[in-house]
């Protein structure tokens, strides 16, 4: 292997050891060119996601000088360890960003108003006061290493705020152009998540992001292979937190990751796949925490495997909207006015169902996206006696059962559906026309764990 992208989650960079471990890893699986891709700390996101929404809410300048403060300690220490290992002394960069951090909290706090694009360059911080760790952490190991933002390592996005989709031409030609000189003797640890507009405003790629970072370097660069390193052992039958034996699965197809990832395996962003699959380069997710164990392996071809089901995977935050009346029947582009106007306001539609009846059509969108899709929605319809009622319900999940081994298997479907029913779970909706390796559909989110662990049960654990 010649070229190698490797990306750290939150979890593997948690703390000073983590960071140590990581810079192990690198030097122990490199290829002759490496890039890293690094996350925040674990749970550095999440908290400056906090801190930015109480800050427009009126938080004060004490509170936000307390969240600074909390977050120099933790990288500090960090930076003083590496300092202590003969790693070189980033301790005035963090600082600096530091600084920045606290001017616009506080000029958050001044104007009262959280701007998407605001809260893209406030939840940009986490992975820019670790990617200096990181790469300082290689040095002190011997690795001669250079940090940049996704932007400065040439990822170009278009304005779309909190979940920006990368110009891949553009980001071809300028990654090449940042970082094919360096990899020779040097190895760029590059910020995940986080990118730049055609004007250099910092966007982000949505939650979870980085990966999907690792994956456009990866395509980009045209690299051999993709690994993911994460504190799970692979891509696991389901949900680790919700069932307790789920296993590893060694080989996948992007077609299969694509669908668990899409339908809630964290584990992956849902992205991710797409940049890799186009150029045919294989992704490994891999455990820092047990990396002798090979993990999971993505790739386009799979042979033959003997399990019909591979993994099930649930989806939580989605809402459920049912777009009815009688008007609906027979009237042509309804479905197609739905998809647009739910497409204008930028919402994203997970599935969509339509009643042979006709008389109605249930859509599933993120739980955030719900009020503004059912406003969307009657705005659209309501008042020309086309569709009576536009209702929803946001406490649901969607259950997805994955494997390439159910095209052509008959009697999945009722064997899922059985399962289920066995479980004492309602189905609330069925996906149309889902994939040939996939079978969706919508329970409430309390019975999510039950009909999961059925599933698990009735096609992984052998029943
Ligand atoms: P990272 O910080 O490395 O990006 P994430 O927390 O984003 O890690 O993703 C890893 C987590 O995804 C695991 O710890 C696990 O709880 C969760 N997860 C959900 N579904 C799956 C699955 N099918 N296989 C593996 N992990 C999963
Ligand atoms: N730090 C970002 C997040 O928590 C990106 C990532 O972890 O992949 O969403
Ligand atoms: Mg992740």
């Amino acid at each position: 292997m010649k070229r190698l992208v490797m990306k750290f989650g939150g979890t593997s960079v948690g703390s000073a050891d983590r960071i140590l471990r990581v810079a192990g890893l690198v030097e122990r699986y490199r290829a002759p060119e490496t890039v890293v891709v690094v996350s925040a700390m674990s749970g550095v996101t999440d908290r400056l996601e906090e801190m930015a929404h109480r800050t427009s809410e009126g938080a004060d300048e004490a509170s936000i000088r307390s969240f600074v403060e909390h977050l120099r300690r933790r990288h500090l220490s960090v930076a003083a360890k590496i300092v202590e290992l003969g790693g070189r002394d980033v301790r005035d960069e963090i600082e600096a960003l530091l600084g920045e951090l606290e001017k616009i909290l506080v000029g958050i706090s001044y104007v009262g108003e959280l701007t998407p694009r605001s809260l893209d360059y406030v939840l940009s911080f986490g992975e820019r006061l670790c990617a200096p760790l990181l790469s300082a952490a290689l040095e002190a190991r011997g690795m001669p290493s250079e940090w940049f933002t996704g932007y400065e390592a040439g990822i170009v996005t278009d304005s779309c705020f909190g979940r920006a989709r990368p110009l891949m031409e553009l980001t071809r030609e300028r990654v090449r152009e940042v970082l094919l000189p360096r990899l020779r003797g040097s190895i760029p640890v590059v910020t995940g998540f986080i990118a730049g507009d055609e004007k250099g405003r910092i966007t982000t790629l949505g939650r979870g992001g980085s990966d999907y970072s690792a994956a456009i370097l990866g395509a980009v660069l045209d690299a051999d292979e993709i690994w993911i390193w994460s504190d799970v052992d692979g891509i696991l039958t389901t949900d680790p937190s919700l069932v307790e034996d789920a296993k590893v699965i060694d080989v996948l197809s992007y077609t299969e990751a694509m669908e668990l990832a899409y339908f809630g395996a964290k584990v992956l962003h849902p992205k991710t796949i797409e940049p890799a699959m186009e150029k045919g380069i294989p992704v490994r997710v891999r455990n820092t925490f047990n990396p002798d164990c090979e993990g999971t392996l993505i790739v386009s071809e799979q042979e033959k495997s003997d399990s019909i089901v591979k993994a099930i995977s649930v989806m939580r935050d989605v809402a459920l909207l049912n777009i009815s009346g009688v008007g609906m029947i027979g009237v042509p582009g309804v479905a197609s006015r739905v998809f647009t106007a739910l497409a204008q306001q930028n919402i994203n539609i997970l599935m969509i169902s339509q009643g042979s009846s006709e008389a109605n059509i249930s859509v599933v969108v993120e739980r955030g996206d719900a009020e503004r899709a059912v406003e969307a929605l009657r705005e659209e319809f309501l008042g020309a006696n086309v569709v009576r009622k536009v209702e929803y319900e946001e406490d649901v999940a969607i259950i997805a059962v994955v494997g390439a081994g159910m095209r052509g298997t008959k009697g999945v479907a009722a064997r899922v559906f059985t399962a289920v029913a066995s479980a004492d779970v309602n189905v609330l909706m069925i996906a149309q026309g889902s994939s040939e390796v996939n079978i969706s559909f919508v329970v409430s989110s309390a019975d999510a764990e039950r009909a999961a662990s059925a599933l698990h049960r009735e096609f992984i654990n052998g029943g």
